[in-house]
């Protein structure tokens, strides 16, 4: 196969939230820029927004809410575990953002004072600003593509091409054909959301995911291999949604007075959504499967909720209600814990940066699911995804380009070939994930103890070995499938690694060790970073200090 070969002044990877924003906002400021996108799938439904969305999370609007009680909000949300400056920032400017996205053609609603929808979402504050938009994903892309982003569809980026020690570009793969894509680039930035494919769901589908199932942690790996550092790897997120389908609607339903029930039909939540370890100890007790109940409602808000339900983000909600006869009036939705996830914008879970999306190594910046910003949601997927468009264009004027190394683009192409050889090989990719999957959900997520956590490490040692000697590649298909379980395999271990370190239990369900079962600030109230060493296995671990709003602590 012969290699294609791209140049960009800007390389984006990942065409979804912060990916198109990033795209369009760098063309803003320079509309001569030469700016490619490699997206996994096809830029126009990619990512977590797949169509619409209900809501922008966090918007702190003006005279109303303010960006300093966002971060007291916010701070209570993840134990004490945020960098106050990056949090502040992307509240700073989510209200301007609404406005664009408005300007742009989506639809905000508004009473008849004029005042935007809010909703409790938070501990503090209303900063759930309700948007009923089903074509934000085409909204987006096109807003990237007019201003003349070249989206390079259904290209895996795999590895970051690195000169010196500043990124010079990337190396992708055709998810069909198999060819190498090489892009050198000025600067790069990573837009590839979270590990959506951890755990598997409790229906055994592969797919079956909450988070859209394309992003495999790719974006932590390669930031990893480039030498950004990760934290939050420890917190794996899991959620209470719709039994077997796993699609949102706690904020959705919640938020509009909708209850929510155990089997004893006992209140846990009604009116908010943010306590969700509630609902983990009610299932943990065996009062599940919990249930949320509309039938008390009026019937305008349960019309309210089926139109943003039917309408907005998951459309097939409808049909699927329908055919397990539920309707919201008479019957009740059973929920279900789903699979876990690492996710920088519902979760913690991300690459190091700070408020300026950059991540330490020179020309490479994050932004959305892939950083951590904790729980940053669209709203910091669309805000960081600016932010980082803002720096990368200011280094590419400031910094000469950075050199192509053949040397790294041939250590990809040989593995490639190696993998790609039949001989010998017979066991399916889809096996290899269905057990690498199962065993994440056995050893690596809560609850977690040493014996488990070692336990993983012994399995990534198998499962890396048959990777290399035993799984069968027939195409490029397969071996982009490949390379995304020895992703997510990679993630597993960076996460057993963090949990391993971090000796207390923290955020309920998401980091619980049995064998440190307390919460300990007085030795844990800081961050668990990730550094590779010498070679991917080699883990350098450390912790770093919070930074406060003053900026005290260490930056990326
Ligand atoms: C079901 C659901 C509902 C949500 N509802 C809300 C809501 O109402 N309000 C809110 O504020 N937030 C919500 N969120 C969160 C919000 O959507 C996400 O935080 C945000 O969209 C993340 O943006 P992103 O660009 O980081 O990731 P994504 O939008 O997921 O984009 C990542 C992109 O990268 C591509 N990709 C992955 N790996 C690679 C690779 N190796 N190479 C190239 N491309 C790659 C993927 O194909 C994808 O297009 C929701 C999330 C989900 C999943």
């Amino acid at each position: 196969m012969e290699n294609r070969y791209v140049k960009a002044d800007l390389l984006i990877i990942g065409g979804g939230s912060a990916g198109c924003l990033a795209a369009n906002r760098a063309l803003e400021l320079q509309p001569d820029l030469k700016v490619v996108i490699f997206e996994k799938g096809d830029i126009k439904y990619s990512g977590s927004i797949a169509r619409g969305m209900d809501a922008l999370n966090i918007v702190a609007i003006p005279d109303f809410t303010t960006p300093e009680l966002y971060v007291e909000s916010i701070t209570l949300s993840c134990s004490g575990i945020v960098d106050a400056p990056a949090s502040y920032e992307m509240a700073r400017r989510s209200f301007p953002l609404l406005k664009k996205l408005e300007s742009w053609g989506v639809y905000f609603p508004q009473d008849e004072k004029g005042s935007y929808r809010t909703l409790q979402y938070h501990p503090k504050g209303e900063f759930l600003t309700a948007m009923e938009e089903p074509n934000l994903k085409v909204i987006i892309s096109r807003k990237a593509l007019e201003k003349g982003a070249l989206a390079v569809n259904r290209v895996m980026g795999l590895n970051l091409l690195l000169d010196g020690g500043r990124v010079a570009g990337a190396i992708g793969v055709h998810v069909r054909t198999g060819e190498l894509v090489i892009c050198q680039a000025k600067a790069v930035i990573l837009a590839a959301g979270g590990t959506a494919r951890f755990s598997l769901p409790n229906s055994g589908y592969l797919y079956g995911t909450f988070d859209y199932p394309g992003n495999t942690g790719d974006g932590y790996v390669m930031a990893y291999k480039a030498g950004a550092g990760l934290t939050g790897m420890e917190y794996a997120r899991r959620a209470m949604l719709i039994k077997d389908a796993n699609m949102p609607l706690l904020a959705i339903t919640l938020t509009r007075g909708g209850r929510l029930l155990d089997i004893f039909d006992h209140i846990i939540m009604e009116g908010q959504c943010h306590d969700l370890t509630s609902m983990e100890q009610a299932f943990s007790e065996g009062r599940g499967p919990l249930r949320i109940r509309l039938s008390h409602l009026q019937p305008e808000v349960i019309e309210e909720i089926e139109h943003i339900l039917f309408t907005t983000e998951r459309p097939v909600q409808e049909r699927f209600f329908r055919g397990r006869g539920v309707d919201f009036r008479i019957r009740d939705i059973e929920l279900w814990p789903t699979e876990c996830q690492l996710c920088g914008g519902h979760g913690m879970a991300g690459i190091v940066v700070n408020e300026k999306a950059e991540t330490g190594v020179p020309g490479l910046y994050a932004a959305g699911d892939v950083a951590c910003v904790p729980k940053q949601h669209l709203t910091g997927a669309f805000v960081f995804g600016e932010v980082a468009a803002e720096q990368a264009v200011k280094f590419i004027s400031d910094h000469p380009p950075g050199r192509l190394d053949q040397e790294q683009v041939k250590v990809v192409e040989d593995r490639r070939c190696r993998l790609l050889s039949t001989t010998g090989r017979d066991i399916h990719v889809r096996e290899l994930e269905d057990k690498v999957r199962r065993l994440i959900g056995d050893y690596v997520i809560s609850p977690k103890n040493e014996y488990k956590l070692l336990r993983w490490a012994e399995w990534a040692e198998r499962f890396k070995g048959e990777m290399e000697d035993q799984v069968m590649v027939r195409n490029g298909h397969e071996l982009s499938k490949l390379y995304e379980v020895e992703h997510i395999i990679q993630c597993a271990t960076l996460s057993a690694r963090a949990s391993l370190e971090r000796k207390e239990s923290r955020w309920g369900g998401a980091h619980r060790r049995t064998d440190y079962p307390e919460m300990d600030d007085q030795n844990w109230l800081c961050h668990v970073v990730l550094r590779q060493g010498e070679h991917p296995d080699d883990i350098r671990v450390s912790t770093k200090p919070l930074i406060s709003m003053g900026g005290k602590g260490a930056g990326p």
